[in-house]
């Protein structure tokens, strides 16, 4: 829940055809927003929770829920009580649709796993009291998108331990193919938004009470940012109990983006226990600016500045030594206790995926802009987030890089730099993307990056030629 505000704006920019890789292109972009847009420039958490209501219902009970822990009244569930908002973030302001596009429409195809409902899965609803307006119809597809730039984060959070990682959700077959995330539209009392006690035990009585299911509330009011059930038990593997409950997280309308979906999600999925090496007592972590760091009740303790790049904001555990870490090394904390990587929500799929690091295509200059004649070199960017070792490592693990554009390999990176250049002709949109193959011969579709060719007369200097969305990228290509 670091900013919010990257995810809505990443949206508009960024072509998607395949979400894990995405989130590069998404952080890539807020790295941008924070650089250039002063407003935005805050992170982390620390506005207060200033309406008490939202402590209705939650009794502190150790003994269920651990030191910190509230038992939600007559439903027997933990809760870490209402997640702070981020800083900058005014939780009664409710935020806008996200952009539709086609390349949106994409996104929104997902993993389809099985028959999409059997299982373990999370169910995503669009929840609203009785008597507000329905807003359903113009919510749907955007809370798709911010879902699946959630499982975009668990997603690209595993492929930097080398694994591979989609939430199981319930999903529908796609009218073009592929599967769609399951949106449900449910009235709720009109007192359910008031407490998130009142929200489970209406969710309840309406029997959403699987132990199968995780259901992730989009709650179309302004109580606070979001809250979700937590499960006090930091045993490993498939018996802790995280996998067995009904979980329950709620997102507030002010807070609806992927990173506070991927944040009240890790929750239910078991994150982040106490043991845990860096956390905080509260559910959260101290170690960095991760998804989940913060400093919370009851103890309050400081911040630190162990994973300080901003890319780390919108990825799951600093350092992936406390909830979140693929393949952990032998005798290691999460290799010993509970680690939401295992969680029965999630979909592995170890066999079918390339065992590669998290890779990104971009261009050498980070331009997306050109004129035609232009040559456009292409890179591969490798993870940088230890070492320039770590980097060439993971090149190693890379037999082979395909440059694609429409379906057509337009060249092969093998040299071990991958890199490729490309000759700008016509004036046009380009869109490339890649495909890396592990040394089983395994592979994984890139994100992907469109360039924008202009012909050389025509450079549109007050952007207008391009639209507000030209505007709106110029930050993003303007260093
Ligand atoms: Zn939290």
């Amino acid at each position: 829940m670091a900013f919010g505000k990257l995810a809505t704006f990443a949206q508009q920019v960024v072509s998607r055809r395949q979400l894990p890789v995405a989130t590069a292109l998404l952080i890539a972009a807020g790295v941008q927003i924070l650089w250039a847009g002063p407003a935005h420039a805050h992170s982390g958490h620390g506005e207060p929770v200033v309406n008490a209501a939202a402590f209705d219902g939650l009794v502190a009970d150790d003994a269920l829920c651990g030191p910190g822990g509230f038992r939600i009244e007559g439903v027997g569930l933990c809760t870490h009580g209402p997640d702070n908002a981020p800083h900058g973030r005014d939780i009664t302001q409710p935020v806008a649709p996200a952009l539709a596009t086609a390349a949106q429409a994409l996104a929104q195809r997902m993993v389809c796993d099985g028959d999409g409902a059997s299982g373990k899965r999370v169910q995503v609803l669009y929840a609203r009291p009785e008597g507000r307006p329905d807003r359903y119809a113009e919510f749907a597809d955007s809370i798709r998108i911010w879902a699946a730039d959630a499982d975009a984060i668990f997603a690209a959070s595993a492929h930097e331990t080398g694994g591979h990682r989609r939430v199981r959700f319930v999903t529908t077959p796609a009218p073009e193919g592929g599967c769609t995330i399951d949106v449900l539209n449910v009235a709720l009392p009109e007192d359910a938004a008031n407490s998130f006690q009142l929200t489970v035990m209406a969710m309840r009585a309406l029997g959403y009470t699987s132990p199968d299911r995780k259901y992730l509330i989009f709650m179309d009011a302004n109580l606070f940012c979001g809250i979700a059930s937590v499960t006090n038990d930091n045993r490993p593997g498939p018996i802790n109990r995280s996998n067995h409950v009904t979980g329950y997280a709620r997102v507030d309308s002010g807070c609806w983006d992927g990173i506070s979906v991927a944040h009240e999600l890790t929750h239910t999925f078991g994150g982040i226990q106490h043991t845990a090496p860096n956390a905080t007592g509260g559910w959260h972590c101290v170690d960095g600016r991760d998804v989940m760091c913060y400093s919370d009740a009851p103890y309050y303790p400081t911040l630190q500045s162990v994973c300080t790049d901003l890319r780390s904001m919108a990825l799951l555990d600093c350092n992936n030594d406390d909830y979140f870490h693929t393949n952990p090394p032998a005798g290691s904390y999460l290799a010993t206790h509970w680690n939401v990587a295992d969680s029965v929500f999630l979909i592995a799929d170890e066999e079918a995926q390339a065992a590669l690091p998290y890779l990104t295509l971009t261009t050498e200059a980070g331009h997306v802009y050109y004129f035609t004649d232009d040559e456009v070199a292409f890179t591969i960017q490798m993870p940088t987030k230890t070492s320039a070792s770590a980097a060439a490592e993971a090149a190693m693990l890379v037999q082979h890089i395909e440059l694609v554009m429409d379906d057509k390999v337009v060249s092969t990176l093998t040299d071990g730099q991958f890199t490729a250049t490309w000759q700008a002709e016509a004036a046009g949109s380009y869109t490339f993307t890649a495909r890396a193959y592990d040394q089983r011969g395994a592979s994984v579709l890139l994100a992907p990056l469109t360039i924008e060719v202009i012909a050389n007369q025509a450079a549109p200097l007050d952007g207008k030629a391009f639209g507000a969305q030209f505007v709106a990228m110029l930050p993003l290509v303007m260093r």
